[in-house]
């Protein structure tokens, strides 16, 4: 299964084919896999999107070799972009609102790309703008922009989710997953839903956050400390399609504060705030299914573990939850 049964040649090839585990803490006859995305050579699932985009427009001519690609990102994407850049002659700007961890900043200025840091407040919009001033100003430079960009859905309909599929051989009955983008969730729902319509397609977000105006609820938009997921500016993300979507789930910063201890301290995920919240909404949804309450046309629920509590411990995610969200 892994890529790397055989010696590769660049870094880039070692991307994908993650391992899929079985979560401990949910249903006997509702399982809960979670795809270990931090097996990814820059350790979060968005070395998947860096790669498969930055090759398509190589591809398609939007960028020549010697390039400049320049996004505006959290971070994840950032070094995604970082990673795959390098080993393909293409250089990278990233404009980072500062509120984000100074570790993701390190790495993608230690992978050779610039960062460009702009105010919190002015959120992702005001980031999205900056990316394409700046790309206006060279040549040979493009935006990939990940907020907007069909090739991030492609990216997981093609990769992410074959893989999820062939390890369970097809039986998936729900699939729950955090949206930052949404392309994950898009992507895999894309997928399932083809082969299976029955599929149970659940977005996680955290409690403050606003997908949940795309059903056309009103929302309170509060902070929360979850990274990765949630927004508070739905015009700025045109791949979420409420259509493909049964429901939202929001997880309060509490309960995800809890799952990471316990997921590390019973199971062993040194994993980050996205995943504890995507394993509480999955174990929810699975429980869901065991008490009868929701048909699904198989019972495996899946989620993703989207990286490492590693590149958070600065931000003191294993410490009390006051001080982590202080
Ligand atoms: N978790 C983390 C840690 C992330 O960085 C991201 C991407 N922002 C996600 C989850 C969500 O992935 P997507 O953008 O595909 O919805």
């Amino acid at each position: 299964m892994s890529p790397c049964r055989e010696p590769v040649s660049s870094v880039n090839e070692t991307i994908g084919e993650t391992p899929l585990v079985r979560v401990h803490a949910s249903p006997d006859s509702v399982p809960v896999y979670a795809k270990l995305e931090s097996f990814n050579p820059g350790a979060s699932v968005k070395d998947r999107i860096g790669k498969y985009i930055l090759e398509r427009m190589l591809d398609r001519g939007d960028l020549e070799p010697g390039g400049t690609v320049i996004e505006p990102t959290a971070g994840n994407t950032g070094i995604g972009i970082a990673v795959a850049a390098g080993q393909l002659d293409l250089q990278a700007v990233f404009v980072v609102p500062e509120r984000f961890s100074v570790e993701k900043q390190q790495l993608m200025r230690a992978l050779g790309a610039d960062v460009i840091n702009t105010p919190s407040e002015e959120g992702m919009g005001y980031a999205i703008d900056r990316a394409h001033e700046l790309a206006d100003e060279l040549d040979n430079a493009a935006v990939p922009q990940q907020f907007s960009n069909p090739l991030n859905v492609e990216t997981h309909r093609e990769t992410t989710a074959p893989e999820i599929d062939d390890a369970l051989s097809g039986e998936v009955g729900a699939i729950v997953i955090g949206c930052g983008t949404g392309g994950t969730l898009m992507g895999l729902a894309e997928y399932f839903l083809e082969r299976e319509p029955d599929t149970h397609v659940v977005a996680v977000e955290p409690e403050g956050s606003a997908y949940r105006e795309f059903l056309g609820e009103e929302v309170e938009h509060e902070a929360y400390k979850t990274e990765g997921i949630g927004t508070h500016d739905v015009e700025t993300n045109d791949l979420f399609d409420p259509d493909l979507v049964d429901a939202i789930e929001t997880v309060p910063d509490r309960e995800t504060h809890e799952e990471m201890s316990r997921l590390a301290a019973e199971e062993g995920h040194i994993v980050a705030s996205s995943s504890a919240a995507n394993c509480v909404a999955a174990r929810t949804v699975a429980e869901r299914i065991d008490r009868g309450e929701l048909d699904v046309p198989h019972d495996a629920v899946v989620t993703m573990f989207p990286d490492s509590a590693e590149r958070y411990l600065s931000k003191g995610v294993y410490r009390s939850f006051e001080e982590w969200t202080s």
